[in-house]
């Protein structure tokens, strides 16, 4: 399977091929089709796997297909991990994807300044990555509305359960529009994490690696 197969647009296929990806990983052959045709889903991967770019690259087209992109507030893609580390690894990959259409992305997580990234919110963002408790710190500063979000992601779910971040996840997702698109992805499924999944995902298809 080729990304080619996936529809993605010749500027997104550009920014692929310059990233030095020839062929999709196991774990991107299997959900981008799923995630492109717009369902839920539980994917279980681990780190390396290329789970990243499984959901950053249909996110992409996601937030190009928004009829009124310049207009509204907020982000379209909410993305939530369980260190900063890997937010800003996540950031780093979405970053490279969102470039060529003036995709805005943030990066919200502790151990930085609140108030940057307060500013970097107020002037707009089109996509958050974040890990929890810092997101609800700017959630309840208005730094961000999420009237406009659709697209969710929990990556590492098993570990954000690990550090104790399930009120927040609760929170963030409470506070994201029902008919979003989520996806789950967790490198193991203890049974918090299965009903997590049950609750916040609609009939999503499950992708194991
Ligand atoms: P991840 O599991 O998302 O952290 O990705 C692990 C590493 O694989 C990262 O350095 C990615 O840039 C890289 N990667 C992701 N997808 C591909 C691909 N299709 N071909 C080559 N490298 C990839």
């Amino acid at each position: 399977k080729l990304f080619e197969e996936c529809g993605f647009s010749p500027a997104l296929m550009g920014a692929i091929t310059k990233q030095g990806y020839e062929k999709p990983t196991t774990i991107q052959c299997q959900a981008l089709p799923i995630v492109l045709s717009g369902r839920d889903v539980i994917g279980i991967a681990k780190t390396g796997s290329g789970k990243t770019a499984a959901f950053v690259l249909p996110m992409i087209v996601h937030i190009m297909d928004q009829p009124e992109l310049d207009k509204g507030e907020g982000p379209i893609g909410v993305i939530c991990a369980p260190t900063r580390e890997l937010a800003h690894q996540i950031y780093l990959e979405a970053k490279k994807f969102a470039k060529p259409y003036g995709i805005r992305v943030g990066a919200v997580y502790g151990g930085v300044s609140k108030l940057d990234q307060f500013k970097e919110l107020k002037a707009g963002c089109e996509v958050v990555v974040a890990t929890p408790g810092r997101l609800i710190d700017l959630l309840k500063m208005k730094a961000l509305t999420m009237l406009r979000a659709t697209y969710l992601v929990l990556d590492e779910a098993d570990r954000m359960f690990d550090l104790g971040f399930e009120p927040q996840i609760r929170s963030i997702v409470g506070q994201i529009r029902p008919d979003r698109q989520t996806l789950l992805f967790s490198a193991t499924m203890p049974y918090k994490v299965e009903r997590l999944a049950r609750e916040i995902l609609s009939d999503p298809v499950r992708v194991t690696v």
